[in-house]
């Protein structure tokens, strides 16, 4: 049954009245899931209002305290896993296994930040003036908004809000128009974990309206923002003209090197998962695959093999091994790319058709598609963010480095290789902000750092791990004199022992 939903704002759900409505649908099969309203602008001042309103008691409530209701949060996830996770399959279109990752992720950082609010560490440091005390203390930077994309409907809100909720800051929060009902079913986890009203709203609607309207706003004091590049862009320019702080991230175009002395196996299970794992549309996903040119006809014929094996089809269905693609936008972006590979003259090594047929007919289903590339055409320099995967020959490891590194992202890259010494130069030597060792470039943990460098992440925030609280937090500087008496800095310089 379609469900409608309104907004979540000051703590109620709402429906105002005489907003147009948009559906929600499941791109495996074309079912219409849901209904919302399309935000404006008034709607937008509406939840910047409440978490404005809310901040000044939420800063003030104990960070231990806001930790409460961060694992409660957890425990409900946990509970809705099963239904959560087929929700994101549903809406989003991954499969299974990876729709009730999503949700452990959500469940995995909630638990993580939770325990934030029992560290939150600071400095303390010594004053170069006697019986004066200097500190740091994290400070919350205000009401934050929160623009989510698809691909992660779950796992990308959580880690977003789950940092700036420890950190004191309200949120306003927009999920991505394919996948608004992942963000409210988020939402009323949050509600029924008794965070006060105010401190989590929810509003949907067009991203040039509600998205671009929350980083406008005068209320709104720092965003985080996860989707493409373009639109990554504007978010950049309209947070500098307020200058507040911006969180950026902004996709890839990942490399995976493989070095001649790979193990094959290890390998393989590795650049299947990584490039055609959620139909490519991870934004670490592997989309290059650069091999060493001693290995690489082996290499090509292994990949080829594998992907012709691998089934495409239900994502409810445990046995699949790929979806369909998000959208029929997403269909005909990734349809276009494989169009300009023939074009350009790129070696089309397997797939590259639209499935059709049957249950394929009511969904956006595409064959996990390989090419041959030169190291200057389109696929090898620009994000598909779908099921393509680009394969590239290198001379050697200094080569295979050079290719990696030619692209304006720098969010993952892995290299497989048995040899240390390559291992740990790879470390160093890749552009990016995340480098895996004997494992594809898809699989962050929680507990790490996550971000990326160059166009990918341009304010070099990370989400996530010990960084998470960056994006929402400032740094005050406390200085104690308690000396009773005036004491200056940088002039007082005689060496005085004691007080
Ligand atoms: P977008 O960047 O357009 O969307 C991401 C989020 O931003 C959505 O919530 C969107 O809202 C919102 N938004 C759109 N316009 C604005 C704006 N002017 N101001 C503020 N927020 C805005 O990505 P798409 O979903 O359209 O996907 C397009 C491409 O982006 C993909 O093919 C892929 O290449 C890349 N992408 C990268 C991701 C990553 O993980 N880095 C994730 C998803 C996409 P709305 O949905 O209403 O438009």
């Amino acid at each position: 049954m379609v469900q409608d939903h309104g907004f979540y704002l000051d703590g109620k759900w709402v429906d105002p009245k005489g907003r147009k409505r948009f559906e929600t649908s499941n791109p495996a099969t074309g079912e219409t899931l849901a209904t919302f309203p399309l935000g404006t602008k008034d709607d937008v001042a509406a939840a910047a209002k409440a978490a404005k309103a809310a901040f000044d008691k939420w800063k003030k409530t104990p960070p231990p305290r806001r930790g409460e209701l961060l694992l409660e949060a957890a425990r409900i996830f946990r509970k809705r896993k099963e239904d959560l996770g087929r929700l994101v399959t549903a809406e989003m279109g991954k499969v299974i296994a990876e729709g009730l990752g999503d949700v452990q992720e959500a469940i995995d950082f909630f638990e993580y930040a939770a325990g934030e609010g029992r560290r939150m560490v600071g400095e303390t440091v010594p004053s170069e003036l006697p019986n004066k005390m200097c500190l740091t203390i994290r400070m919350p930077v205000g009401p934050v908004g929160l623009i989510t994309p698809w691909n992660f409907p779950i796992a990308i809100p959580s880690w977003k809000s789950g940092a700036a909720l420890i950190a004191g800051c309200p949120i306003v929060f927009k999920p991505s128009s394919l996948t608004p009902l992942c963000g409210a079913k988020f939402v009323e986890v949050l509600d029924e974990s008794g965070f006060p009203p105010g401190v989590v709203n929810l509003l949907t609607g067009n991203g040039s309206v509600v998205g671009d309207g929350i980083v406008a706003h005068p209320s709104v004091r720092a965003v985080s923002f996860t989707g493409g590049i373009d639109t990554g862009k504007n978010v950049y320019e309209a947070a500098a003209k307020k200058m507040i702080k911006v969180g950026l991230e902004l996709g890839g175009k990942n490399a995976i090197l493989a070095m001649d002395d790979a193990s094959l196996d290890l390998l393989m299970d590795g650049v299947m998962f990584g490039a055609f794992g959620t139909a490519g549309q991870r934004c670490t996903a592997a989309s290059r695959l650069i091999v060493h040119a001693k290995v690489y006809d082996q290499v090509v014929d292994e990949l080829v093999a594998r992907a012709e094996k691998l089934r495409v089809g239900d994502p409810m269905n445990p046995k699949t091994d790929m979806g369909p693609v998000a959208s029929a936008d997403q269909e005909k972006k990734v349809l276009e790319y494989i169009h300009v590979g023939v074009k350009e003259g790129d070696e089309l090594l397997a797939g590259g058709e639209k499935l059709t047929g049957g249950s394929y007919d009511k969904g956006f289903f595409i064959q996990p598609t390989i090419f041959k590339v030169d190291r200057t055409s389109r696929l090898a320099t620009e994000e598909i963010f779908g099921p393509v995967l680009s394969v590239l020959k290198a001379k050697d490891y200094d080569d295979a480095v050079s290719i990696a590194n030619s692209v304006k992202y720098g969010l993952s890259s892995s290299i497989y290789t048995n040899d240390l010494r390559l291992a740990f130069r790879a470390m160093n030597d890749l552009e990016a902000g995340i480098t895996y060792v004997n494992a594809p470039t898809i699989g962050a943990e929680v507990q790490l750092p996550f971000g990326g460098i160059k166009e990918t992440g341009p304010t070099d925030t990370r989400e996530a791990g010990s960084t998470a609280l960056e994006e929402f937090t400032y740094w005050k500087t406390v200085y104690v004199d308690y000396s009773g008496r005036l004491q200056k800095a940088q002039i007082d310089t005689q060496r005085i022992v004691g007080g």
